[in-house]
């Protein structure tokens, strides 16, 4: 259970800009409020959902720091379901902070990231998937994410979900029924009508997984690696093809991985590349280091780019790269140099086609160079991308798990009750499926899966 304060926290972004907002939630939220802002009537008296002009004072001298408009939220029907006022200064770090101060020193409690919208879990206002939905529609990539995690945020899957465990629900009862009564009256078992009830939400389940691998591609982009051997052009292939896409701002600032990734759009897919070459760069990793890792990020790519560079024959290095696999994206051949006479002899050009994936010839140096490269980029994109509709946006390893084990314990559950006699282990499984299917949407009791979830949201939100 959580404290019932009241926390306080910027919800606009650090900096300057010409305005900010903070946002005060929790049982003495206005009161606490009303401490520093001044006008002829005060904010508890004013009507709610409504915008107020007021002076904001500084608690220790009296004087007024800024004009600013504020508004109160009434609970229930605020973002967290509690009391809730979200004041809009101008966008000064001075002032923000001189503001967050005179709240603090009202009895406020600066938030911690994502507290507001945990708040608004732990008060039934959203559950879990909507949560992490909102922190899904900040971080969108392109705009088909944000769709999607509005999707998301409106209850698409967490619907799915619901329907799911009613359905699991069901058929416990009537499993459970036959446990506790089967000497009394019921009716003789018919094993066949939960088994074929249980096998349309086994049905339901795969399709949700399905799709999982394209909702994540949806949500975080596709994984973009350029693996080859030392100057074959994959930095400077990565530089041309960033310099037509949109480059995104960094989304993972403050994160401590030492491979450089850069996003950019092409035609509405966000790309995440991963610079490999950065890694051996930075000279802090041995070179089995590198391999080892080089190997992983190949592995995970959604779109693995093996660059060989046509000016030369292939070597053994080239070959090694060229077996690069991927799990479960797509590999292509890059070969690059194409502005210079081919060196690769006719055997080498039977390897490359033996290969049976696309080969795309590419120039870093030249303008247009890596035009080809950048229309296949979207065209694999878009095979790639699946239904992501099949799986309502289940696209979190933290879904996935979850279905996994519920669909092995619905396995389980299915085959003991075709073998006729195992109602009470069936049951047992059915609990575990059910366990599992309700902690998608629900913490459970659980305030690890809280932390985790939240601990990547941003202040204020
Ligand atoms: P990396 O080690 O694979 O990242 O390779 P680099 O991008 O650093 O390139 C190695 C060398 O090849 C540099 O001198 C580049 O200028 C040159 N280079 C890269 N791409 C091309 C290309 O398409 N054509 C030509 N002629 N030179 C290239």
């Amino acid at each position: 259970m959580y404290r019932v304060d009241t926390i306080v926290a910027r919800a606009t972004a650090a900096g300057r800009a010409a305005i900010a907002i903070i946002r005060l939630s929790g049982p003495d939220a206005v009161t606490t409020a009303e401490h520093f802002l001044r006008s002829s009537r005060a904010l508890g008296g004013m009507p709610p959902w409504t915008l107020g002009r007021f002076s904001a004072v500084d608690p220790a001298d009296g004087h007024i720091i800024d004009e600013v408009l504020a508004v109160r939220m009434a609970a229930p029907r605020s973002y967290t379901k509690e009391e809730v006022v979200e004041i809009h200064c101008h966008g000064s770090p001075v002032v923000v902070e001189a503001l967050l101060g005179a709240a603090m020193l009202a009895g406020a409690r600066l938030a911690e990231p994502g507290e507001f919208t945990r708040r608004a879990v732990l008060n039934g206002r959203m559950d879990l998937i909507q949560a992490e939905a909102v922190g899904d529609l900040i971080e969108a990539p392109v705009l088909s994410g944000a769709k999607a995690a509005w999707q998301r945020l409106s209850g698409a899957l967490s619907n799915r979900i619901l329907a799911m465990r009613s359905g699991l629900l069901s058929i416990l009862s009537n499993v459970e029924a036959y446990i506790d009564f089967s000497d009394d009256d019921l009716p003789e078992e018919d094993p066949g009508e939960q088994l074929a009830a249980l096998a349309s939400v086994r049905v339901d389940v795969e399709n949700l997984l399905s799709g999982f691998v394209g909702a994540r591609r949806e949500r975080e982009g596709y994984r973009v690696v350029l693996a080859g051997k030392p100057n074959v052009g994959k930095s400077s292939l990565l530089n041309s093809l960033l310099g037509f896409g949109r480059a995104i701002v960094s989304l993972e600032a403050g994160t401590t991985r030492d491979t450089i990734t850069e996003t950019v759009e092409v035609s509405g897919f966000a790309f995440v590349i991963t610079d490999t070459a950065g890694v051996r760069e930075t000279g802090s990793v041995s070179e089995a280091l590198a391999v080892a890792r080089s190997l992983q990020e190949a592995a995970d790519a959604d779109i693995l780019l093996r660059v060989v560079d046509g000016s030369r024959p292939l070597d053994e290095a080239d070959l090694r790269v060229l077996g690069l696999k991927t799990q479960e994206g797509a590999e292509l051949i890059v070969v690059n140099k194409s502005d210079l006479p081919t060196g690769l002899t006719a055997d080498d050009q039977q390897k490359l086609e033996a290969m049976g994936c696309e080969i795309i010839s590419a120039s870093a140096l030249e303008t247009g160079g890596s035009d080809d490269l950048r229309n296949t980029w979207a065209s694999t994109a878009g095979a790639l991308k699946g239904d992501a509709a099949a799986s309502a946006g289940l696209g979190r390893e933290r879904h996935r798990a979850a279905l996994e084990r519920a669909s092995a314990a619905i396995d389980d559950a299915m085959a003991l009750m075709k073998g006729g006699d195992g109602a009470e282990l069936a049951s047992i499984e059915l609990r575990r499926a059910l366990t599992e299917i309700s902690g998608i949407t629900e913490a459970l009791d659980n305030e690890q899966v809280l932390d985790r979830i939240f601990s990547n949201f941003c202040l204020g939100k």
